[in-house]
């Protein structure tokens, strides 16, 4: 089950919700799946770092880097769904340094930016 999630989703080019994903398999498996043991296995690999959540997407991507724990930025393409995972260190240690300068335990960070990748930004101009 986990490794399907993980085909699923590096087969696509974009990010894809739980509902879609279950679908996707179904389709797939020809027969129908339980949710729970598809959010299971999902979990299982948010956890593990090997899949990432977009949470202003509410859907998933392969992590880019699941050799390690890491805080990334995302770029979403709002027009195809695309997303690309930077590591910015730089980024990094200003929000440590400001989270560290208000006395703030940070448990969590999304940091995610929307608009249009490189390929619809070229196809819109082509089409201007
Ligand atoms: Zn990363
Ligand atoms: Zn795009």
């Amino acid at each position: 089950m986990r490794r399907m999630v993980l085909e699923c989703l590096w087969q696509s080019h974009r990010a894809i919700g739980a509902y879609d994903l279950i679908r996707i398999m179904e389709a797939r498996l020809g027969r129908q799946l339980s949710p729970p043991s598809v959010y299971r296995a999902l979990d299982f690999l948010l956890e593990q770092g090997l899949v990432s959540r977009l949470e202003t997407m509410n859907a998933f991507v392969p992590s880019a880097h699941p050799d390690h724990h890491h805080a990334c930025v995302f770029f979403i393409c709002e027009h195809c769904g695309s997303s690309a995972e930077v590591e910015n260190a730089k980024l990094e240690s200003l929000l440590s340094r400001d989270a560290a300068a208000l006395g703030f335990r940070v448990d969590r960070r999304v940091v995610e930016l929307q608009g249009l990748c490189a390929h619809c930004v070229s196809a819109e101009l082509g089409a201007n």
